[in-house]
């Protein structure tokens, strides 16, 4: 056995509280030990509930790096449970567990705000790739150097990636976690064109090939939030046949 590895907060000693913590909201035992059991080998900090009620108590009255949550739970169901966590808090990333594809298109069409999801049945593998890109994006600012972390402004539209803040006009944003990443990504590289494979790559990060509507999905959720009239966007606009870009105002070509 390797002995843990436990990040310094740079005080020099390791600190067993920098562990991260998750949340695991599933009500089917076995799944729920195998996920504990292989995350707990990753040094992650897990705790389990096994219903809805329980885990939406535990969800919004703890502080979580990540929650995974079951859709299908006895007491409150895993929709309702991530309606009001988003309510709770705009950034903690959730993961969902779904049990056919056919869910999928619910969860995405409901605009809950998850940032990933798995379908039943997954590999643990699958699953804990997933978990470590969700908490590295999370983690990113965190440990990015100070210039990474600047303000980025784009016309009428300001991002702090060091608080993870949005405004248009000064009027604050609520975003997602995944609706930032997708945001500050396009403002890193206002005017370039990116293809959705190339978003899900970079903002998704893991085996999402061929899950490109989630893209469009969220693309229309952020334009909903940063458009003046979401109908006709003007930040992020679509360039037909290739993808998304973030229109540059310096170089102002209007109708592109
Ligand atoms: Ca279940």
């Amino acid at each position: 056995m390797v002995s843990p590895v436990y990040k310094s907060n740079g005080a020099g000693n390791g600190n067993l509280a920098v562990r991260q913590r998750i949340l695991v909201i599933e009500d089917e035992r076995d799944i729920a030990n195998l996920i504990r059991l292989h995350l707990r080998d990753l040094e992650y900090a897990v705790t389990i509930a096994s219903d809805g009620n329980a885990g939406l108590r535990e969800a919004i009255n703890k502080t979580w790096d990540l929650i995974i949550l079951d859709l299908r739970l006895p007491g409150t169901d895993g929709l309702e449970i991530c309606r009001r966590v988003r309510q709770n808090s705009q950034t903690v990333p959730v993961l969902m567990l779904t049990s056919k594809s056919s869910e999928l298109d619910r969860i995405l069409g409901l605009e809950l705000g998850a940032d990933d999801y798995v379908t039943k049945p997954f590999s643990v593998l699958e699953l804990t790739a997933r978990v470590k890109a969700i908490l590295r994006r999370a983690r990113l600012t965190v440990d990015e150097p100070a210039r990474l972390q600047r303000k980025v402004r784009v016309g009428e539209l300001t991002i702090n990636p060091a608080t993870r803040n949005a405004t248009v006009r000064d009027r604050p944003v609520e975003l997602t976690a995944k609706e930032f990443d997708l945001l500050f990504h396009f403002a890193r590289n206002p005017g370039r064109v990116f293809r959705r494979a190339e978003l899900l790559d970079s903002v998704w990060g893991y085996g999402h090939a061929g899950y490109e509507h989630t893209v469009n999905s969220h693309i229309n959720r952020l334009r909903a939030k940063i458009e003046d009239d979401p109908a006709h966007p003007e930040r992020i606009v679509t360039v037909w046949g290739v993808g998304y870009k973030m229109r540059s105002p310096a170089a102002g070509h209007p109708g592109s």
